[in-house]
């Protein structure tokens, strides 16, 4: 590397000096490091080998890269073509405000109008599915996987509940410990090497994945091709509309290089002062709108408290038909959908 002297004008006009074989350096670094990070966001297979060694790879990991983006294109490739007509939606929104019920929900609301419907928890919580499962929890891809190692079958992580809903729940390590989105990363894994949507067929598959947390598994639906569709459950506090703000940019950020859209919110109301209009307007600030307006309602702990959703156990609740409207408007949506 060169050690000669150059001569450098900066945009003040001032002449700064440097010694090139310093500068070399330090550009070269930045340059290999821009290289990686390019590299990462086109390939979204190598991200968690990425968020784990760093942006220097050692070889060996550069070789499991090189396998597992060969396995994401493929997958992602096959995926394309053979569920040409199968939705795949994800539902993202601040933890507690509702993702899981409001999924339960409209999984049962689609099952009930003839829908093959997989709903997938991608919340460490592991309790998105539970109102579709006589208020059980189920066991987990992560937990399985530990238990079965490689004798794994579908069976053993996907599970029928209420109106022939497929069940699965991506699980997650014990709060503080390890890597949150791990169980996001290895449940999609699995269910593509076990060929789950070859098997079962679901017309609709729906991902309820938590959205205030910032790591590459919890980016995974949206970022590997997984979901096509996003909708953001949102009540009027700052705190979840400062997350759905955040998803959506997310989504943005994405969306240039894969193909999730964001298709609308979904106001879950919390009854706070004026909440229609403040959702609407933040809606409108991230580009996009309101698409169903679900009421707070005493008929959702009921239903809960009997581990199921409003249309099993509340039949004659106002909230049904607010759940058979989400879903008409999730159906309609597919039908304006570029291909
Ligand atoms: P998340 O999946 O976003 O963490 P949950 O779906 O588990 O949140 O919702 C948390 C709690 O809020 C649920 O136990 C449920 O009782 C309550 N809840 C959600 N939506 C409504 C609603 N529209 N009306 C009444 N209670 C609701
Ligand atoms: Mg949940």
């Amino acid at each position: 590397m060169s050690s000669e002297l150059r001569k450098q004008r900066t945009d003040t006009g001032i002449f700064r000096w440097s010694v090139d074989a310093f500068c070399g350096r330090t550009s070269c670094k930045n340059q290999r490091r821009e290289k990686f990070c390019e590299s990462s966001r086109r390939n979204p297979a190598e991200q968690p080998l990425r968020a784990f060694f760093g942006y220097f790879l050692p070889p060996r990991a550069k070789s499991i890269i090189a396998r597992k983006r060969k396995e994401a294109h493929q997958f992602i490739n096959n995926n394309t073509h053979k569920e040409k007509n199968m939705r795949k939606i994800a539902i993202y929104g601040k933890g507690g405000i509702g993702k899981s019920t409001t999924t339960s929900n409209l999984s049962a609301a689609l099952a009930l109008k003839g829908y093959k419907v997989m709903q997938v928890g991608c919340d460490p919580k592991s309790d998105s599915t539970k109102n579709l499962m006589e208020g059980k929890r189920i066991p987990t891809v992560l937990e399985q996987l530990k238990a079965k190692g490689e004798a794994l079958k579908l069976e053993d992580i996907v599970f029928e509940g209420f109106g022939g809903v497929l069940c699965v729940e991506a699980g997650g390590p014990t709060p503080g410990i390890g890597c949150a989105g791990r169980g996001i990363i290895s449940a999609f894994e699995k269910l593509a090497e076990l060929e789950a949507f070859e098997t079962y067929k679901p017309d609709i598959v729906i991902y309820d994945v938590l959205g205030d947390v910032v790591c590459g598994g919890f980016a995974m639906p949206i970022r590997g091709g997984y979901a096509r569709e996003v909708f953001i459950v949102s009540s009027g506090e700052m705190m979840a509309l400062y997350a759905a703000s955040n998803i959506a940019q997310a989504i943005k950020n994405f969306g240039r290089r894969g193909y999730a859209r964001l298709k609308g919110i979904i106001l879950n109301a919390k009854n706070i002062e004026n909440e229609q209009e403040l959702v609407a307007k933040a809606a409108a600030e991230i580009g996009t709108e309101v698409v169903q307006y679900v009421p707070r309602s005493g008929d959702i702990q009921i239903a809960e408290n009997q581990g199921g959703t409003v249309s099993e156990f509340v039949k004659d609740s106002p909230m049904v038909q607010v759940y058979n409207e989400l879903a008409e408007r999730v159906l309609a949506m597919s039908e304006d959908e570029e291909e």
